[in-house]
């Protein structure tokens, strides 16, 4: 895909080759410790072929194409920490897809475990296309994820690839670094990050933002090259009595300090609004101990106890993952103390053997792991595990499920104790529920309730860390679609769904039996053809959605008398009456009719006769923003606004059940809306807010709640406005006040 085929002729052939040898024997001399009797030739073997193969290739910066597989054999070898097997895939990870090399030739070659690896890094190459159809993509997210749990290896060489692409992908045209980005951002680095490849994920993160917001990402890499001086000289400052102290005590160490990656220095400026200036965490300091397993802890917190006499913790920002690690494997103590000049600076302390997991994550993992006394299975292991039962389920749907699981990829975790003392690791937001669906399935489908810490709470009763959560369950409980709401999981919202659709299925039965004895008096059968016209005619979707409303009623088949009858064939009477039927399922089907094809749907913000909708609660649009009409399956219509935050996920998906729609023009009703604002907390400011709002602009605000620490306020009103006009220039006149930095609006579901 990334190459282009060009002559082989070339003047600088002898130059390349030599560059080209060179790479080889830097990949030769990684792996050195690691070589044993036979792979020098494996690899060779494996060189040479992918040399071949690839002989008449560029890539599109002009260089020889074997460079890159070489390059990627260096990532997996150096950054990854794999083996030679990893590296003889990674040489030959290409030639399948893009040379005249076959599968069998490598099986033959090389036999059948480089062969499958091959194979897997070949099916999963460039599937995750964002522009393609939403299933083709979710599937092959799927795909990719079956692969990890089969041999982790795969995803950490397709990992390597990736990386080197981005690295690289400078000589590409804007659309394709552009697309590349988007997907490295979408899954890749979500992925590094749940292997514990931090290394990793932070490049990949800082490469995409470089591509996809170039602007942003030269401002903060100027920044944190013109403040570099004054960041030395702090750092050293900071340093020196520690280090000096911990040599007294005899131990071996590295301590430095590290800048943050662009896309996290990034983050933080967007979520806490802030300038470049005001982000005061731009690096962390890091402590490397050389330690044995058995003293390592011991010695962390020794460690500890000396950066804390030097400078005072923050007691809420403590961090032990040495004595429970992360779920990708992460062990460290992570500090914030007061540094010197009143700065919070973060220190990270961990021992050699932790420092190699928390770069190389899933390798070092098994690197550590053999030789070792079994332990308790290791929570990767447990992760890879859980990934597989969900996959291997057949009735998950894949876009559903890609959706959950990119939310579960992000959040952060806690833990959470049965009431025998095991520890589970559930994401941060999970409830009673998920916990029940995490311990068993079966649990979490007859969960009635849970008690945590000894209290009986309900099913969507958030968990926090620590807790200690005993689910209680009745044979007669069935799982229900308002479940949905309140599971956050991944595992407990496919599992969900499943019964649901399994019961859906149930009751659709019965109405598979009485639509047949229907036909049978009419003397046809109930084949494809006599269904899917009575699908068409009824407006449903699949055999079971017909089945289903035939069952529960919501169809009556009084019509079926008005089908023509052709031998064994009906077809649909020509639909000029409104019959009873079509009224009784007509909410969707009002909302598809009413607006001529093209038209626009008109609204006036409060539901009228003729059509029934609502306003969404995610983003409480008011007439004069950009609006659309969704069509719900069980809600009728709602309108979003275009920049909702679900409107992405609904425009790419649903494109069919959009309504296009527009404001009417009207000052009669006016609309509860939410402002934030950020100040300097001073005198008389609350006074000044209320005089613009119920005296200048003479609106009608609801409440007003302020609050306020260290000098800055930060105040929530909410007011009533007749459309986005009005609120735009309440806006505007707040932000005009004296000692109001910023002002936006704000949707109540919010708040907390
Ligand atoms: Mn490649």
């Amino acid at each position: 895909m990334e190459n282009v085929i060009v002559p082989a002729y070339n003047k600088n052939e002898e130059e390349e080759k030599k560059l080209i040898l060179r790479e080889y024997r830097a990949l030769l001399r990684a792996l050195k410790q690691r070589i044993k009797k036979g792979d020098k030739r494996l690899l060779r073997r494996a060189f040479e072929i992918a040399a071949d193969a690839h002989k008449d290739m560029r890539r599109k910066s002009g260089e020889p194409y074997i460079l890159h597989p070489v390059a990627v054999a260096r990532i997996v070898v150096e950054e990854i920490g794999l083996g030679v097997t990893s590296a003889i895939c990674a040489l030959l990870h290409d030639v399948v897809e893009d040379t005249e090399v076959t599968l069998e030739d490598i099986e033959h070659e090389f036999g059948e475990r480089f062969a499958k690896i091959i194979d897997g890094l070949t099916k999963i190459s460039n599937v995750v296309d964002l522009k393609a159809d939403t299933t083709i993509q979710a599937e092959n997210f799927r795909k990719i994820l079956l692969t990890l749990a089969d041999d982790p290896r795969v995803i950490l060489i397709k990992l390597a690839d990736r990386l080197h692409n981005m690295r690289t992908l400078g000589s590409m045209s804007r659309e394709k670094q552009l697309k590349v980005s988007s997907e490295t951002s979408y899954i890749y680095a979500p992925l590094a990050h749940r292997l514990g490849l931090y290394e990793i994920k932070s490049e990949l993160e800082d490469l995409a933002l470089k591509y996809t917001q170039p602007e942003v990402y030269t401002e903060i890499a100027k920044g944190l090259k013109e403040t570099r001086r004054d960041r030395t000289r702090y750092i050293n400052e900071f340093i020196k009595p520690i280090k000096e102290e911990l040599q007294r005590n005899e131990f071996e160490f590295d301590i430095y300090g590290r800048p943050k990656a662009i896309h996290s220095i990034w983050n933080k400026m967007r979520t806490k609004h802030v300038a470049f200036e005001e982000v005061y965490d731009l690096f962390a300091i890091r402590i490397i101990l050389d330690s044995t397993p058995e003293r390592e802890k011991e010695d962390c917190w020794k460690v500890y106890s000396i950066v804390t006499n030097f400078y005072r913790p923050s007691p809420e920002r403590l961090r032990d993952w040495i004595s429970v690690p992360k779920g990708n494997g992460y062990e460290a103590l992570h500090t914030t103390v007061m540094g010197p000049g009143g700065r919070w600076v973060e220190v990270q302390i961990r021992s050699a053997r932790m420092n190699e997991i928390a770069e190389k994550g899933l390798a070092a993992h098994w690197k550590y792991k053999e030789g070792q006394p079994i332990q308790q299975e290791s929570k990767l292991d447990s992760w890879l595990h859980h990934l597989r039962e969900i996959l291997n389920n057949p009735d998950t749907d894949t876009l559903d499920f890609l959706q959950d699981f990119k939310l579960d990829l992000f959040t952060e975790e806690m833990y959470i104790y049965t009431p025998k003392g095991d520890m589970r690791v559930l994401p941060k937001g999970a409830t009673a529920l998920d916990f029940a669906f995490d311990i068993h399935s079966e649990l979490g489908a007859h969960c009635i309730g849970a008690k945590v810490n000894y209290r009986l709470v309900p099913l969507s009763h958030p968990l926090k860390s620590g807790d200690q959560v005993e689910v209680i369950s009745s044979s007669k409980q069935r799982p229900s679609e308002d479940w949905l709401a309140f599971v956050t999981t991944a595992k407990a919202k496919s599992r969900i769904k499943y019964y649901l659709k399994e019961e859906k299925r149930r009751i659709a039965d019965d109405g598979k039996g009485i639509l047949q004895r229907k036909l049978e008096h009419l003397k046809v059968p109930l084949s494809q053809h006599n269904v899917a016209e009575l699908c068409n005619y009824y407006k449903k979707s699949s055999p079971l959605d017909l089945y289903y409303a035939i069952a529960v009623g919501n169809i009556d088949l009084k019509e079926l008398k008005d089908f023509a009858v052709h031998g064994d064939k009906i077809s649909q009477p020509a639909r000029e009456q409104k019959t009873e039927a079509r009224r009784a399922h007509a909410e969707e089907e009002q909302v598809k009719q009413k607006p001529a094809k093209g038209a626009e749907l008109i609204i006036f913000g409060e539901s009228s006769d003729k059509i029934l909708y609502k306003l969404a609660q995610c983003c409480q649009p008011i007439p004069g923003d950009d609006v659309f009409g969704f069509i719900t399956s069980g809600e009728g219509l709602k309108i979003h606004r275009t920049d909702c935050p679900n409107a992405a996920q609904l425009l790419a998906h649903y494109g069919h059940r959009i309504v296009k729609t527009k404001w009417a023009k009207n000052k009669e009703i006016s609309f509860l809306s939410g402002v934030r604002i950020i100040g300097l907390d001073d005198v008389g400011v609350i006074q000044k807010i209320t005089n613009v709002i119920s005296g200048d602009l003479k609106m009608n605000m609801r409440s007003l709640s302020i609050d306020s620490k260290d000098g800055i306020f930060e105040g929530n009103i909410m007011v009533y406005v007749h459309d986005r006009e009005e609120l735009d220039e309440l806006c505007h006149q707040l932000a005009s006040l004296d000692g109001i930095t910023n002002v936006e609006r704000f949707e109540s579901s919010e708040t907390k």
